[in-house]
């Protein structure tokens, strides 16, 4: 079977847990500074948070901006359940608008036409890998004084316009082993603003400016110097991944038929997090079942919108596009691990699966 998804992991962390575990020193300490201080520069940004995931990591960020109970966060119903359900931890309510049938994101104009006057923050996501339309959406956040969260979880190197995912306003990231470079569980916040960075640190360590001292309820959300020893090991190899995801999907989107495979709108850099086509109408789950017979380990994310889960039951708006998204989309193996025959074994499966 040919995996969705497979870290990489070589000698490289290995060497770099073990280094840790010698010293003795476990939790947060100077690898996870270093880390820190790596991420950012590779973002562009001043300042990154890391934390113990991405889930914690837009959590903190919501409370870093002073998001709360009675104000309202602006995202998309075509998400992992995180986006949304870390704008509830804060006592927020999210707003869902639908998405591009295109690119799977979330536009400006819908974004903007579901602002009210409780309206606080925007939290694009961007999806599999492509960043949002950026400058239509800061437009929008700065003519409504609207603080902007970016949902980076899948985007880790992808650049609109020259600019890194997570440096147009306050990125979080993870580092679940499925995403584009792991910890292991992690994640981390990137801003330029040193109010939401001094607040997210302390957000993070139990509310403590001096040890002992807690000015605020904070949480522990720290991430550990073993896994960002491994975070140190994995982002020097960050391009090289996402060099080979974008070989990949280019190579599918040649050989491909039968299926609508992505788009990479001119003047951005998708990374691929995932690449999702739009299976043959009505025959997702045929193809899903057929893919998987012949070895290919394909997924579907996501089969379920978020405004559709039980726990969203008081949301009564249709969003159409995301709702026929949900029944349409197919993930397939891109990874950086597939070999030229694993690519073959593919494109022979999808082109093979006919009436
Ligand atoms: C992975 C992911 C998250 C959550 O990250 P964890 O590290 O698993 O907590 C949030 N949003 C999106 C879009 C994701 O893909």
């Amino acid at each position: 079977m040919i995996h969705i998804a497979q870290p990489q992991i070589g000698e490289e962390e290995k060497q770099a847990v073990w280094e840790v575990l010698q010293s003795g020193m476990l939790a947060q300490g100077p690898k996870v500074a270093a880390f820190e201080e790596a991420f950012a520069a590779y973002c562009g940004v001043k300042h990154a948070i890391a934390t113990s995931s991405g889930t914690t990591a837009l959590h903190t960020a919501l409370l870093a901006h002073e998001i709360g109970p009675g104000d309202e966060v602006i995202t998309t119903p075509f998400t992992f359940i995180a986006s949304a359900n870390s704008i509830r931890y804060v006592g927020a309510t999210p707003v869902f608008v639908d998405i591009d049938p295109v690119t799977f994101n979330v536009d400006p104009q819908a974004v903007e036409a579901a602002i009210t006057e409780r309206s606080k923050a925007i939290m694009p996501v961007h999806l599999f890998g492509l960043v949002c339309e950026m400058d239509g959406l800061m437009d929008v956040a700065e003519r409504h004084g609207l603080a902007m969260i970016e949902d980076a979880c899948q985007s880790h190197g992808a650049e609109f316009d020259g600019k890194r995912a997570g440096s147009f306003g306050t990125g979080c990231f993870s580092f679940y082993p499925t995403k584009n470079i792991t910890t292991a569980e992690g994640g981390i916040i990137t801003t330029d603003d040193d109010v939401v960075a001094e607040w997210a640190r302390i957000i993070r360590h139990h509310g403590m400016r001096r040890r002992y001292y807690h000015d605020e309820v904070g949480y522990n959300f720290r991430m550990t110097d073993v896994h960002a020893a491994i975070g140190l090991a994995q982002l020097p190899k960050l391009e090289g991944f996402n060099e080979a995801r974008i070989r990949n999907a280019t190579y599918f989107n040649v050989h491909l038929e039968g299926v609508v495979t992505p788009t990479t709108p001119e003047g951005y850099r998708h990374v691929f997090h995932q690449y999702t086509v739009r299976a043959p109408e009505g025959r997702r789950d045929e193809m899903l079942a057929y893919l998987r017979e012949q070895g290919v380990g394909c997924g579907v994310y996501y089969p379920v919108p978020v405004h559709q889960q039980s726990i969203y039951d008081n949301v009564t708006e249709s969003f159409p596009e995301a709702e026929k998204a949900s029944l349409e989309v197919l993930s397939l193996p891109v990874h950086p691990g597939l070999s030229a025959e694993d690519l073959e074994t593919i494109v022979r499966a999808v082109n093979g699966f006919r009436a």
